[in-house]
This record gives structure tokens, sequence and C-alpha cells, in this order.
């Protein structure tokens, strides 16, 4: 029996960052909706690294946005490390396949050399736009003669690439986010695939390799919109295959300008580091100009599954910092205990003994939002060191001797029962409510807020709990 040939190639997502710098949470927002619309569809997410020979320092930059990639559990099936058929995965190494793409443009006339200097091109630009012309290439350079263009050579000049756009068309295409777009060949007009150093325009390596890569689905920031049909009119000459394109929207500070450091540009090193959890920022950026239907915490799993093109927004997405907090706090209530004794650091695990640690962690895990603030709670609980409140000491006050000496004597006979304490209490000195929860509160934990008394008892112990409670 012949065999049905599957003519659907399966979907092939990709991150390819420009490693100039840390990444951010806009970035691994990218990043993390391509990973999240392969893992859906069971295809591939690659990774690129769009360096090029002139960026300095770019391999501590592509080490370390690897790593930000792997900690949020982004890990590639293709791409640098992870190896493929496709690569190598890095533009500075792809050097001869783009040479390879120049000569075939400039052998089937589809490219020419353009002589313009950066000052001559200023000029047209603005003569341009001063005749509300749009502010495309003249195309001086487009029909000079062979000999021309030799002699011009020989004497040195030196000269870009130029791209032969075909005028009087349009480049229409279905961007997954925004819709159908339509752009005018006469607006575009002809433009730069190598620099005059040789170097190539980056959306020119940036689309050949989608095609030669196999990317099927261009998951970027629309800041690249407009890159988008010089793209399609490239690789459409080279009869190269030309990807589907979603364009989302932006990320911006809560004032709707772009990120600033204090608005969200925040790397995602420096995110780590103050101990945010790779599943709160998962939950929080899925849902940055995305929709789900449920609010609910979800692993990475659910995450893909029910991600959705068609709920991406096209307005700006805001960050929000109270919402990214929001999402720890969520992880922190859903992530097993294991993995929150991992997060929580080896200071920690120094002061609470093996066998508590499951209870401290339920005891705890309500209230905190960072290692830091766990730390602190496991030194109120498992040491004898406490820094008292200066709201504390006026609330230990208030209550009296006499309440911490009936307190003293309930936990001699209830041992570390809370409740049957309170029971005591409040029926040996008349107390309820507050007069009764918050000294005790305060005298065992120096503070007025925090975890439920009734779980931390059991940790601080008949022995620290009497001295606590013997108030002088
Ligand atoms: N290297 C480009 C950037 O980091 C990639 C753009 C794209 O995703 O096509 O902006």
């Amino acid at each position: 029996m012949a065999h049905c040939k599957m003519s659907l190639r399966p979907i092939k997502t990709r991150f390819a960052p420009s490693p100039t710098g840390l990444l951010h949470l806009g970035n691994i927002r990218t990043a993390l909706f391509n990973y999240l619309l392969a893992r859906q569809a069971r295809g591939i997410f690659l990774l690129r690294l769009e360096d090029t020979d002139a960026m300095r320092g770019h391999e501590k930059y592509s080490r370390a946005l690897e790593q930000d990639l792997r900690w949020l559990g982004l890990n590639w099936d293709e791409g640098p490390e992870a190896g493929g058929q496709h690569g190598p995965y890095a533009q500075s190494e792809r050097g001869p396949i783009y040479k390879e793409y120049f000569a075939s443009l400039e052998s089937r006339a589809l490219a020419y050399p353009c002589f313009c200097s950066e000052h001559e091109l200023a000029i047209a630009r603005k003569t341009a736009l001063a005749a509300s012309r749009p502010p495309r290439y003249t195309g001086k350079c487009r029909a000079l003669s062979t000999q021309d263009i030799q002699a011009r050579f020989a004497r040195g000049e030196p000269a870009t690439l130029r791209f032969r756009v075909e005028e009087g068309r349009t480049v229409e295409f279905e961007d997954k986010v925004r819709g159908p777009q339509i752009f005018r060949t006469d607006e575009i007009g002809d433009f730069i695939v190598r620099r005059s150093d040789g170097t190539p325009a980056f959306f020119f390596c940036n689309a050949i390799d989608d095609a030669l890569m196999g990317v099927t689905l261009v998951v970027r920031g629309e800041d690249h919109l407009t890159n988008t049909p010089r793209q399609i009119l490239l690789l459409k000459s080279l009869g190269l295959p030309v990807p589907a394109y979603a364009h989302i929207a932006l990320v911006v500070g809560p004032d709707g300008a772009p990120l600033s450091k204090r608005t969200g540009s925040i790397s995602i090193e420096e995110l780590r580091t103050a101990g945010f959890l790779p599943p709160a920022i998962s939950n929080y950026l899925a849902r940055l100009g995305h929709t789900y239907d449920a609010n609910a915490f979800m692993d990475m799993d659910a995450l893909a599954k029910n991600f959705n093109v068609s709920r991406l927004h096209r307005a700006p997405a805001r960050y929000d910092e109270t919402q990214l907090l929001y999402c720890q706090r969520e992880a922190i209530m859903c992530l097993p205990s294991a993995v929150l004794r991992e997060w929580m650091g080896g200071e920690i695990k120094k002061l609470v003994p093996d066998d508590r640690f499951d209870a401290f962690i339920d005891a705890v895990r309500g209230n905190i939002f960072f290692p830091t603030d766990a730390l602190r709670w496991a030194q109120i609980a498992f040491t004898d060191k406490l820094v008292v409140s200066q709201a504390a000491r006026e609330v230990i006050a208030a209550a009296g001797r006499d309440f911490f000496e009936a307190a003293n004597r309930a936990l001699e006979k209830h041992n570390t029962d809370f409740k049957a304490i309170t029971d005591t209490v409040k029926q040996a000195r008349s107390v309820s409510g507050k007069s009764l929860f918050q000294p005790l509160r305060a005298a065992l934990t120096g503070e007025l807020d925090g975890p439920e008394i009734a779980s931390l008892l059991p940790l601080i112990g008949v022995d620290r709990a009497r001295k606590r409670l013997s108030i002088n």
C-alpha cells in the first residue's frame, strides 16, 4: 500500500535575540510565546543568536541569555548546544551562506551596487520629505552600466548592495495578530541588503536564516513589522519559503512609555537574584498582552496547551509589578515543598531541621515573597534571636504581666496546641479576639503580622515559647 505523504510542515518557531545586553521581561516574553506555540503543537522551538562580527562582548551576553532561557524552562530543541540540521545557529558563523545569496541576487540582477554616499542619501531623504513624498531611495544607481560600475569599483569607490524592488506592486500578508497587511512597493523603494563594509543588513540575514532553518511561524515585536514586506520580497525573489508572521505589541511601563529600569526593563538576571521563581515569571508574562480563560496559576504544559494566538492583544501590554508579585505569591502557594526548599537556599537549610522543613514551608508559604522573607521566619522559629518591633512592644505592654503568666501556664499544660492555649487564656483572662491573639503573636514572633501562630508554635517549641512569654 502506498504511504500517504504528510504535506504539513511541523510548526517551528524561534527566538532570535541580538546578544547586545541582558534579556529583560520584554525580550523573554517573545521567547516564551514562541516556546509555548511550539510546545502546544509538539513542534520545534529554535534558538538563533543574531550576533554579528561587529558586536562586542556578545559571547558574554549569548551565554547569559542561554542561561536565562534554561532557568525559565524555555529549552530549545534546535540551536546552539542543542544542535540540529540547519546550523550553525550563530549568525557570526554564517557569513559564507549570506555570501552565496548575495552572489545569487547579483548574478540575477535582483540587486545592484549603489555608490550613493550617506550625505547624498540624507539630502535626498530630506528633499522627499519636504515634498511630502515617501523618503524612499531615488533609484539613482539603479541603471548604472556595467562599465560604469567596473570603473567606479576600480577607483575604489565603496558601494552598498541594493535590492531592486519592482514598482507599482503591493506586498500582502496576513499577520496573525494584526490581521491583513498591505504595503505598496512604491513606498518601500530599493533597500540595502549589504553595507559598504561588506556586512549584511540585519533583516537580510534574519529572513534568510528563518527560511533556511525551516521556521514556519515568526512571533516578534511589532517594531519589526515594517521589515516584513522587505523580507517577503527577498525570500520570494530567492525562491525561499516565507514563514507566517505574528507581530506582538510591545511592553510598556505603567505610564504607557517604553520600559525603563524602574518600570520593568529589569533584567532576568536581576529578577533571579531577587528570588523570583521561574513559574511566577512565565505565568506573569504569558498573560502580558495575552488572555487565558482562567486566571489560575498554570504549569508550563497548561500554559502551552491553552495559549492562543488569536488572544494576543493589539494594544501595548502594560508592565505591572503588583501583578508580577501576585504571580510570585501564586507560585509559592502552588509549588511542591521540595522546589521551595531549594529556592530558599543554604542559609535557611542550616536553620531548619530536615524533619521540620515541610511543616515550616506549610506555615510560612502564605506569608513570603522571597527567600529573605523565609529566612526571617526561620530565624524567628528556629533561633533564640528575636527582634521585637516597636508596635509589638506596645501591644505586649498593654496586655500586661498577668496575661502572659496565664499564657505561660496554658503553654505548660497544653504544650504547643495553640487552640487549647488560647481557649484557656480566654477563660482565665476574659479576653477574646484581637486582645487575645495579638499579644501572643507579638511576644512569640516580635511582629503583629505573619503566619498562623498555630502552625508556627510547634516549630518555635515549648522552651523558646516559654522564654518569649515570660514578660517582666
Ligand atoms: N535579532 C532581532 C532582535 O533581537 C530579531 C528580530 C526578529 O525576531 O525577527 O530584535
